[in-house]
């Protein structure tokens, strides 16, 4: 793994976070975040994970280019769907949509977008975050860009709550974020 990485939208150093167990690298200006498959391979079932490598192997190459090694990245439509049963199992719906993720098979990097994820319906079971945490982190994504370091001595959670904010709007992520309890 590469000591610095870059957003592949705005190039803005990604910021490396601990989220529990989990690392991934955000984006300061709030773009989306980045995770490697040895994270991914400690958070996913196998078969999901294989599936999704699958479809990266095969997948056209995009526009963004990877954080850590700047080839173009490989563009991946996961899908996902209402539910949050496993593919296959009694119950599993169908698919209902699909999420774009971009892939540098590589560097074994996955980097996700939050505007992208945002453009999805709402992950209903999960608990979601209050009002406040919500308006507060739109705010923080809407003001930041310039003034990260400020930012997080005045709010050392904001990566947190950018990375909870994926795992919320996206099946996908979820393969990635740490296992909640379910209830
Ligand atoms: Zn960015
Ligand atoms: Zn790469």
């Amino acid at each position: 793994m590469a000591l610095t990485a870059n957003c592949p939208v705005c190039r803005a150093s990604l910021q490396l976070t601990h989220h529990g167990s989990f690392d991934s690298w955000v984006c300061p200006a709030g773009h989306g975040l980045a995770a490697t498959l040895s994270e991914l391979y400690g958070r996913a079932q196998q078969d999901e994970i294989h599936q999704l490598w699958q479809l990266a192997e095969q997948a056209p190459v995009g526009e963004r280019r990877c954080p850590m090694c700047e080839r173009a990245m490989a563009t991946v439509t996961a899908p996902f769907d209402a539910d949050e049963l496993d593919e296959g199992t009694p119950g599993d719906g169908a698919a209902t949509g699909e999420v774009p993720v971009d892939v540098c098979v590589a560097d074994e990097v996955i980097w996700f977008d939050t505007a992208e994820l945002d453009a999805l319906p709402a992950d209903l079971p999960d608990p979601q975050p209050t009002a406040e945490q919500e308006a507060a982190l739109a705010a923080a994504i809407d003001n930041f860009g310039d003034d990260y370091e400020a930012a997080v001595e005045a709010d050392p959670d904001l990566a947190d709550r950018v990375l909870q904010r994926l795992g919320h709007s996206s099946r996908a992520f979820r393969l990635l974020a740490p296992r909640q309890p379910q209830h």
